[in-house]
């Protein structure tokens, strides 16, 4: 049987504006595009590893409306058991809204809605073999997921995106955290020089994870653990768009990692997948199955 994994995080409406260049302090521009899709780091994860074949539940909030309703089909449709999203009847559903110029620079605000409203009772029926867990959503809720996978013995997997510093009472149940760069410093509070293994070990064990992976963007990817640094080399790609490699990064490693996969074997799939992401636009839609990945990669 396939273990179960259960993503405890955001969905979000994305509301994507193309732009020549991103407005300056009131300043008001046309926008050249519009697009509207299914995102929040929780929803995207739950469908990178859905499409990869992995069992997966997600477990967050969306609002009573239109939003909500064409979210939660998006990711129903990707395989995902939606069963676990609570509907707020007086919440709206919540929305990034990004600009996007012509370089592919971008800004973006996040407006949580239902997001901020995901506590610790929603989460009180994870039952899996591995949970997943990021920071759009409250840290009650986060602690909570960690809990529970405790409870049951899974695995916990915390992806502190977007960063905001960590609660002690997360600090000692993470199996696995996902990073990116960024990231890593912000925890850290401190600069990492993330080509040297020796300061990616300390990293390690400053943070007091078992397994640390490091997303490294075009240059692929880190796994530390006990046995030391593996590197993942980044796959050569024309990158289109690389937002949501980092969510098709974190969902592809825990699929590999509920099959049965070592750490470093994940890691090295999952840049596969980052790297598919960032030759599509868009998050959820440049996310591949399986059969995607296999002919994409020969
Ligand atoms: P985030 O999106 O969170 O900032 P990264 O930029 O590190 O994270 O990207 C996550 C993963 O996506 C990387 O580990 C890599 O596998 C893949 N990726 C991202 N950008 C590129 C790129 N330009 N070329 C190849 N792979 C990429």
């Amino acid at each position: 049987m396939n273990a179960r994994i259960v993503v405890v995080g955001s969905l979000n409406l994305d509301r994507t504006y193309s732009l020549g260049r991103l407005p300056r302090e009131g300043e008001s521009l046309h926008a050249t595009g519009h697009e509207v899709a299914s995102g929040g780091k929780g929803a995207n994860q739950a469908v990178a590893a859905s499409l990869l074949g992995a069992d997966v539940r997600l477990v967050g909030a969306v609002g009573a409306d239109a939003a909500g309703t064409l979210l939660l089909d998006a990711v129903a449709a990707s395989g995902v058991d939606v069963t676990g999203v609570r509907r707020r009847p007086d919440g709206s559903t919540g929305e990034a809204v990004i600009f996007v110029d012509d370089d592919g620079q971008n800004l973006i605000v996040i407006s949580p809605g239902a997001n901020a409203t995901v506590a610790a009772d929603d989460v009180a029926t994870v039952d899996a073999d591995w949970v997943l867990s990021g920071f759009e959503i409250p840290d009650e809720a986060v602690i909570a997921a960690a809990h529970h996978a405790h409870a049951a013995d899974a695995r916990f997997v915390l992806n502190p995106s977007p960063f905001r510093l960590i609660p002690d009472a997360l600090r000692h149940a993470v199996d696995v955290m996902v990073v990116n760069e960024h990231e890593l410093v912000e925890a850290l509070g401190a600069a990492v020089d993330s080509s040297s293994d020796a300061e990616l070990q300390q990293a390690r064990a400053s943070l007091s994870v078992p397994q640390l992976v490091v997303t490294l963007g075009a240059a692929g990817a880190a796994a530390v653990s006990g046995s030391g640094v593996f590197r993942a080399p980044g796959r050569a790609v024309t990158a289109v768009d690389t937002s949501g490699a980092g969510d098709a990064f974190t969902g592809a490693l825990v699929a590999r990692l509920a099959a049965g996969d070592a750490l470093e074997a994940a890691t090295v799939f999952a840049t596969q997948v980052g790297a598919h992401a960032a030759t599509r636009p868009g998050t959820q839609s440049s996310y591949p199955t399986s059969a995607e990945l296999d002919r994409w990669l020969q």
